[in-house]
């Protein structure tokens, strides 16, 4: 028995049926160059423009035109305070109380800010725990940190590995390396969900596990904001970061979240690297005192914020919280299943979906593996108008994103891919 069908007309009237079927018009959808809309399943890498973003950015251009060094204090969204205005919308989204939550910075930057307070090596304590197909940016950052730290990663680097041949990591395998190793990790730093095959790890049981093991743990959720419900303050991590161009849709290299979990708010004695905008607002402008950090996810920031591109976020985190996480999370599971279904009706033995089946252990991408293929598969479904990414040797990551794809984008998407496939 099956919720689903394969066809365009069930595909249509499942799109009908849905209550967040209205999003989809505030987005702009690229245009394939005979003009009609492309089957978009990239938001996984760069989500798409909401229509708003015009508006709420003219906003911003039109204070500093207006009052120059004054709309700081003055317009209707002053500069000033101006992150504030998005910190409970954020907070929302990763599931924190708004004092764990602050957007600054870009999401590499942001992870070194969190090692700096909270991986603090000592002698017998000194290991990280990543996941061995971590995305390189974080594992770049993770290394330079051992080093600076004056560790050889090689030495200091623990890997969270899938069994030989497997792509998939088990929970039971990262317990096993915790009974061996985990009196000298001092910080597990996993993704969530995994870039490359969509595998959400569980945050609360990885998060109990390492502090079982006297570690601190921390998750980059740039592939799991906006996409799955990560709970951070109910499962307690110490700190996320995440970025805000994927999912988010807040635009090309736009600023980055951090969350810092309660239980180290008012700690004054972390070490961090500071900035004047983490300082005490009372006394932020007289200059003279000692840094003062603000209690909370907001004494880590550095400098004054580029406005323009928290205009954007604030743009589409008005979308997020008109849908609500819960209901696109809901539609999510629906439009990624009907995807699986889909694929899995083809019966290709050329395809293989990578990605956990169980709905929990996932986000809305799938990974395929398609056998005996190479660019030119990516290249023909471009040419079709499909728009999804390609990672060598044979995966392509397709990513129906609640808030703007239909049910008919991911009837279409496997059209394409059933003719290009044979
Ligand atoms: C997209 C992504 C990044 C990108 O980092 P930036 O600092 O925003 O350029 C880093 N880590 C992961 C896991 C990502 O998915």
């Amino acid at each position: 028995m099956t919720l689903y069908q394969n066809t365009l007309e069930f595909a249509q009237a499942a799109d009908l049926k849905d209550p967040l079927r209205s999003f989809r018009d505030a987005f702009y959808l690229p245009q394939t160059p005979n003009g009609g809309p492309t089957v978009y399943l990239c938001g996984n890498s760069l989500g798409l423009q909401p229509k708003q973003t015009e508006q709420f950015l003219k906003e911003e251009l039109d204070s500093w035109r207006a009052l120059g060094v004054d709309g700081h204090t003055e317009g209707t969204h002053p500069w000033l305070p101006y992150h504030e205005f998005l910190t409970q919308q954020m907070a929302e989204i990763v599931g924190a109380k708004d004092h764990e939550v602050v957007v600054m910075n870009g999401l590499t930057a942001n992870l070194h800010l969190m090692m700096v307070s909270f991986y603090r090596p000592t002698d017998k304590r000194f290991k990280v725990v990543i996941e061995k197909d971590a995305f390189p940016s974080d594992r770049y950052a993770v290394e330079s940190q051992l080093r600076f730290h004056g560790y050889d990663p090689k030495e200091a680097l623990i890997q969270w590995a899938p069994p030989n041949g497997e792509e998939l990591c088990n929970f039971a395998d990262l317990e096993d390396l915790m009974t061996a190793q985990g009196h000298q990790v001092a910080l597990v730093l996993l993704g969530n969900t995994n870039y490359y095959t969509g595998q959400a790890y569980p945050i609360d049981r990885i998060t109990n596990l390492g502090h079982q093991h006297g570690a601190l743990v921390g998750f980059d959720l740039a592939h799991g904001v906006g996409n799955i419900m990560p709970e951070l303050h109910k499962n307690g991590p110490d700190f996320a970061v995440w970025c805000t161009y994927k999912y988010l849709n807040s635009g090309p290299g736009s600023l980055g979240g951090v969350f810092v979990h309660e239980r180290h708010a008012q700690d004054k004695t972390l070490p961090r690297f500071t900035g004047w905008w983490g300082h005490n607002k009372t006394t932020r402008f007289n200059m003279r005192h000692d840094f003062d950090p603000i209690p909370g996810a907001e004494g880590w920031q550095l400098s004054n914020p580029p406005i323009l591109s928290m205009a954007a976020i604030r743009a589409s985190l008005d979308l997020f919280h008109q849908a609500s996480m819960t209901r696109l999370r809901a539609k999510s599971i629906k439009l990624t299943g009907y995807l699986e279904y889909l694929i899995d009706d083809l019966s290709s033995d050329k395809i293989r979906v990578i990605t956990p089946r169980n709905p929990l252990e996932r986000g809305c991408q799938l990974s395929l593996q398609i056998k005996d293929s190479n660019k030119l598969l990516h290249d023909a479904l471009t040419e079709r108008g499909v728009v999804c990414d390609w990672r060598e040797p044979d995966v392509i990551r397709v990513a129906p994103t609640p808030m703007y794809n239909s049910f008919e984008d991911v009837f279409q998407f496997v059209e394409h891919l059933k003719e290009v496939v044979a």
